[in-house]
C-alpha cells in the first residue's frame, strides 16, 4: 500500500486543490471586484513542474486533484494539464472548478482529456443578478455550457453559489425547479471573510442555518459523507433528481472533516485556506531527482497543520481573496 498523509489529529488527505493561475476574468463583488491586477511576481507553475508535484502527492496517497484558481480555463494549456493528471499513477479523480465562461467551447475537450468532475460557479439563476455579481453578461452562455456538460457522462457536475444577504438569498424556489429533473447539485457556500472583503462581508454575510431549516421543512434529508468528499453537507429529496449542498466554513465541525491540502499557482503548499504561512515547493519541482526530498517536505509540513482556521476571530491568514490561493 502507498504512503498516506495523516496529520497530528488523525485526518487523512486524499484530496489536493491545485491552483493553476491567480488570473480571473470575472470581477465578483466578493472576490476581485476590481478585476485581477498583475503584480510582477514569478510566473505560474509550468506543466513539467505540475507533473512532478502531482507525482509526489500521488505517491503520498492523493487520489483526487481539483484544478482551480483564479480561473483555470484562462490557461491555454489546461487540456494538457488535465492529461498530465490523468496519466499520473494513483490519481483516480480529476476535478475542475471554473466560472464557466469557456464551457460551451471547450468542455468536450476537457472531458476527452480525462476530466472526471466539474464544478461551475453560478451565483444566481437570474441573468441580471448574475451580471451585477460577476461584472459579465454571461449567464446564458454559462447556463448552456452546464446543460452541455450534463450530457458528457462526468462522474459529477455541480454548481456553486455564494450565499449573500440581500443579493441572492431568496432563490431557493427557483433552484428547486432547476433541480427537479437535473442530475446535478447546487452548493450554497457561506460567504467567507478574506483580507480584502471586510466591508462586503459585514453587509452580506448570512449563516446557512435558516436555509438548512428551510430544506428540512421541505422534506430534504442529509446524506452521509464519502471519505474523499468535499466540504459540503449534501441533502437529497425523493421528488428531485438533483441535490443541494451546504458549505458552511463557520460551522463548529467544519475543520474536523478536513481532507484537503492546497498548492498555490506559484507552488507554495498551504495547509489551510486561511493559514498564516506557505511552504515553497517550487525549488523541488525543477528535477525528477528531487522526488524523495519533495515527498519528505510535504509529509513533514503536514505535522504543522492546525486543528482549525481562525475565521471566527476574523483571522483570514494570508488570503487577501480566494483567487490568490485557489478557492
Ligand atoms: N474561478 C473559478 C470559479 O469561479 O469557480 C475557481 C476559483 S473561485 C475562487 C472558487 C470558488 O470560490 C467559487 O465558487 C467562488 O464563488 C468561491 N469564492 C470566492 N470568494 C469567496 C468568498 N469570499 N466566500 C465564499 N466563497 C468564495
Amino acid at each position: 500500500m502507498s504512503a498516506q498523509l495523516v496529520d497530528a489529529f488523525g485526518r487523512r488527505f486524499p484530496y489536493l486543490r491545485l491552483s493553476l493561475t491567480e488570473v480571473c476574468n470575472y470581477r465578483c463583488s466578493y472576490c476581485l471586484p476590481n478585476g485581477y491586477a498583475a503584480d510582477g511576481r514569478p510566473r505560474f507553475l509550468e506543466q513539467d513542474e505540475i507533473a512532478r508535484l502531482l507525482r509526489a502527492f500521488a505517491a503520498l496517497g492523493m487520489r483526487k486533484v481539483r484544478l482551480t484558481g483564479g480561473e483555470p480555463s484562462v490557461r491555454k494549456d489546461l487540456p494538457s494539464i488535465i492529461e498530465t493528471a490523468a496519466a499520473t499513477p494513483g490519481i483516480e479523480k480529476i476535478a475542475l472548478t471554473s466560472n464557466g465562461w469557456k464551457l460551451l467551447d471547450t468542455v468536450e475537450t476537457w472531458r476527452a482529456a480525462g476530466l472526471t468532475a466539474l464544478n461551475v460557479s453560478l451565483d444566481s439563476l437570474d441573468a441580471d443578478r448574475f451580471h451585477a455579481i460577476t461584472g459579465h453578461m454571461l449567464f446564458d452562455k454559462v447556463f448552456q455550457g452546464v446543460e452541455r456538460a450534463l450530457t458528457l457522462g462526468f462522474d459529477s457536475v455541480k454548481l456553486n453559489a455564494v450565499l449573500m444577504r440581500g443579493v441572492n438569498d431568496d432563490e431557493l424556489p427557483g433552484w428547486f425547479d432547476y433541480l427537479r429533473e437535473r442530475d446535478t447539485a447546487i452548493r450554497f457556500i457561506e460567504l467567507m471573510q478574506t483580507g480584502d472583503n471586510a466591508e462586503f462581508f459585514a453587509r452580506h454575510h448570512v449563516r446557512t442555518e435558516a436555509l438548512e431549516q428551510q430544506l428540512l421543512d421541505s422534506g430534504w434529508v442529509l446524506r452521509e459523507r464519502a471519505p474523499d468528499a468535499g466540504p459540503a453537507r449534501e441533502y437529497t429529496h425523493p421528488d428531485y433528481r438533483g441535490r443541494i449542498g451546504i458549505i458552511a466554513p463557520y460551522s463548529r465541525d467544519f475543520c474536523t472533516g478536513c481532507n484537503r491540502l492546497r498548492v498555490t499557482a506559484r507552488g507554495d503548499l498551504r495547509l489551510c485556506l486561511f493559514g498564516n504561512f506557505g511552504t515553497p515547493l517550487r525549488p523541488l519541482l525543477q528535477s525528477d531527482d528531487s522526488h524523495d526530498e519533495l515527498t519528505a517536505r510535504i509529509a513533514t509540513q503536514l505535522g504543522l497543520k492546525a486543528a482549525g482556521h481562525g475565521l471566527h476571530q476574523g483571522d483570514t491568514g494570508l488570503t487577501p481573496h480566494l483567487a490568490s490561493i485557489g478557492g
